[in-house]
């Protein structure tokens, strides 16, 4: 699919609220108003036409109507933080493809002499819960799964480790020791891909044949509810359901994911390696 940008504004939200630090301001309340910025990739919508490949504006104007008319606070800024993450909380969980939301809110009448408006802006990434399948057969393989799940951004828990038999590539290669990563990634699936490359670098992976021996393999199995389909990304990885040595450390973390069944299978034939300590 073709490489695309975009934006969603939402803007000009005019509300009343009581915030502020002067006195004067936690007793009456002032206008305010409110820009969203929603960043991501539109290409689906731009082609479907659909309102399900995006986000409805009134679900916005609702978050940032609950913070505006909700408890008092001191400063623009966290008004500004506290909405970007309220819209964050319904991205994290949605299939769209918006990596970031910036919002702006102004005071527009800031009770401050010669002063036309104040306002703060924010942007978060939209975090999403992501599962990255690690690999590893060539040199000293627990400490390259040691120093990757340091450097994977938002890295959270990782699965127990297991031993399995390489699957295709050339005869005579070792054992590999797999496991799977959960972490909050804040970012685009792309810059995923290029933190897993430079971290694939760190470990001196050299890319020589197709099923080789690697000291290091990362590969994005499974990033929030997104469905990315590119000439580089393709995500929920497509081997994933069909890979006992990934199916089995997923299985443990996200029991929920991989039927009984499934998970017994998978786990009948790779080795829990119990002991290890990275
Ligand atoms: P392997 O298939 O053995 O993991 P590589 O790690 O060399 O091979 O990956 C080859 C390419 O696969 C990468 O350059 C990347 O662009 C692409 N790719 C497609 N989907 C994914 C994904 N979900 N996770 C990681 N890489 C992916
Ligand atoms: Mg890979």
């Amino acid at each position: 699919m073709a490489y695309n940008k975009g934006s969603i504004f939402v803007n000009r939200i005019e509300l009343e609220g009581v915030h502020g630090l002067l006195e004067s301001e936690k007793v009456s309340s002032q206008p305010f108003r409110i820009d969203v910025e929603l960043s991501g990739d539109l290409n689906r919508a731009g082609q479907s036409d659909a309102l399900t490949d995006t986000l409805d504006y009134e679900i916005v104007v609702n978050k940032v109507r609950e913070v505006i008319l909700g408890e008092p606070h001191n400063l623009l800024e966290a008004l500004a933080y506290r909405i970007a993450k309220s819209i964050n909380e319904v991205l994290s969980d949605s299939k769209l493809p918006i990596y970031s939301t910036k919002v702006k809110v102004e005071k527009v009448k800031p009770p401050v002499a010669n002063v036309g408006s104040v306002s703060a802006v924010q942007e978060l990434g939209v975090p999403r819960l992501t599962y990255i399948g690690l690999g590893s057969n060539l040199g000293i393989r627990e400490q390259f799964i040691k120093g990757a799940i340091e450097r994977l951004p938002g890295f959270k828990r990782l699965s127990p480790i297991y031993e399995s038999e390489p699957l295709g590539g050339p005869k005579g290669q070792e054992k590999y020791l797999n496991a799977v990563a959960e972490i909050d990634f804040d970012g685009s699936p792309e810059e995923m891909l290029r933190s897993c490359q430079a971290i694939e670098n760190w470990a001196n992976r050299v890319r020589e044949e197709r099923n080789g021996p690697r000291t290091l393999d990362l590969d994005i199995l499974l990033f929030g509810k997104l469905e990315v389909n590119t000439d580089f990304l393709v995500i929920p990885h497509p081997r994933l359901w069909e890979r006992n040595f990934v199916l089995a450390p997923l299985a443990d973390l996200r029991p929920d994911l991989v039927t009984e069944q499934k998970s017994i299978m998978a786990r009948g034939t790779v080795s829990k390696l119990d002991n290890m300590i990275l």
